[in-house]
């Protein structure tokens, strides 16, 4: 079983590893390793047949579910959406949420938060070429 560990961090910057996501198991947050500010990144695996023990929401936050391995159903708004690796999944905060893993290997995603509505620039507004 994998989990994320701190690799090497310097002056404004961490690195951080799961090593493997095909061994990974559990749930680890990018914000206790690496320190994070301005959004959550968290790891997490259901085993086979396992499924979230409940339903949530969130006050501010959006999220964004990338799947990496597996296959599962995503709960939203009391609706059943089938996904499976590769897929990504974006809830604001609003919607009811839950997932559980319905295939025969774990499911293992990564999910994003940030507060919604609180993207003012990305990719080339926000970058600036250094050379
Ligand atoms: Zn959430």
């Amino acid at each position: 079983m994998n989990s994320l560990k701190l690799i090497s961090e310097g002056n404004g910057f961490g690195i951080a590893s799961v090593e493997n996501f095909q061994n990974f198991a559990g749930k680890a947050f990018v914000k206790d390793i690496l320190g994070t500010t301005g959004m959550e990144i968290s790891f997490g695996t259901l085993g086979e047949g396992e499924a979230v023990p409940f339903l949530h929401k969130h006050k501010q936050n959006e999220e964004v579910y990338i799947i990496l391995r597996g296959e599962g159903i995503f709960s939203l708004d009391g609706n059943d959406y089938p996904v499976k690796a590769g897929d990504v999944i974006r809830v604001e905060p609003e919607v009811s949420r839950g997932n559980r893993n319905t295939g025969s290997e774990p499911l293992t995603y990564v999910c994003i938060q940030a507060k919604a509505g609180s993207l003012e620039q990305y990719t080339m507004t926000d970058g600036v070429i250094l050379e």
